[in-house]
């Protein structure tokens, strides 16, 4: 079993973005601006958007944080997503989920420009991505795919198993794998709530991408030996004996899984680290999509 180090590959994807960003300043180009909304004070949130803020701070990329509070009108929060998009200097524009169940999820995902959208999940990032054109891939999928990729891991012909369907991971993920590149071109399974005998399709899993926010859900007996799983789920667990009073546990039974595994990520330090670095990614690619450079 060898493990799928969301914090190395991370770091070296950082490390080359701090590079190119010295370089970048040395031939006097456009320096990446991302500006992240926030709404509200979720405990999750706060420590996403905090971390996203960190890590443009030790590339070298411009961040702004924008905060509003739960009771934040969507009239005013789409005018600010407008300012933005209006806003020459921003590269990116994120606006942190969950919002209040009183704004529009879907009108805030489609102002804000296609560019700017870094997250990507806007409408027309996903409509290029089914197409296979370039696009901001959405973060956590994208990081998921630069994983494989790095790891070397030729997934061609592999039957992949995704289980959930949601638009931000599940779906995406699953078009990624099926396309015809490397990662990529493997068979492709899509599980979700209504699925019948789930236990039957995971033991068919080459590649299992587990996506369905139950701590640690998938057992040892439904997963095939030698397979590559890849945990993207996030549950805080209360824990008494840590600092913070939670710990953070995958949608996988890490210790009873990872014996039989080829590869597996671990939670913490596998595709939560792999999504901020690929947002980073977004984020470049999106300052060198508007100034051509
Ligand atoms: P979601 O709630 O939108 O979707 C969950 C999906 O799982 C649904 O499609 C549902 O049909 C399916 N599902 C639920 N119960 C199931 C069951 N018993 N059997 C089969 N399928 C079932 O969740 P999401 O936004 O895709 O997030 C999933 C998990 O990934 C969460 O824990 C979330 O916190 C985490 N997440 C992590 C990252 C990261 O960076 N690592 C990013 C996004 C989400």
């Amino acid at each position: 079993m060898e493990l799928l180090d969301g914090k190395k590959v991370s770091q070296e994807i950082i490390e080359e973005l701090r590079l190119e960003i010295l370089q970048r300043i040395s031939e006097h180009k456009k320096i990446p601006h991302l500006a992240a909304v926030l709404v509200g004070h979720d405990g999750g949130s706060e420590t996403y958007v905090a971390s996203k803020v960190k890590h443009c701070e030790k590339i070298g990329f411009k961040s702004t944080l924008i905060r509003f509070e739960d009771s934040v009108s969507e009239e005013i929060l789409l005018k600010e997503v407008q300012r933005l998009n209006e806003d020459d200097d921003v590269d990116g524009i994120l606006v942190q989920l969950p919002i209040p169940k009183h704004i529009d999820v879907e009108k805030i995902t489609e102002a804000i420009s296609p560019v700017k959208d870094v997250d990507g999940f806007h409408p027309v990032n996903i409509g290029r991505m089914v197409k296979g054109l370039p696009a901001h891939v959405a973060a956590t999928p994208y990081g998921i795919w630069l994983m494989l990729q790095r790891y070397k891991i030729n997934t061609a012909g592999m039957h992949c198993v995704v289980i959930g369907r949601s638009d931000i991971v599940g779906k995406p993920i699953s078009l990624l794998m099926a396309q015809n590149t490397q990662p990529g071109n493997a068979t492709v399974t899509i599980c979700h709530s209504r699925t019948k005998d789930l236990k039957a399709m995971t033991l068919q899993a080459d590649i299992l991408i587990a996506a369905l926010g139950k701590a640690e859900f998938v057992k040892a007996d439904m997963v095939k030996d030698g397979a590559i799983v890849i945990d993207v789920g996030i549950t805080r667990l209360p824990d008494a004996t840590k600092k913070s009073g939670y710990k953070i546990v995958g949608d996988v039974a890490f210790n009873e899984v990872a014996p039989k595994c080829c590869y597996i990520t671990p939670v913490p330090g596998g595709v939560g680290l792999m999504t901020i670095a690929s947002l980073m990614m977004n984020t470049m690619n999106a300052c060198k999509m508007r100034t051509g450079n």
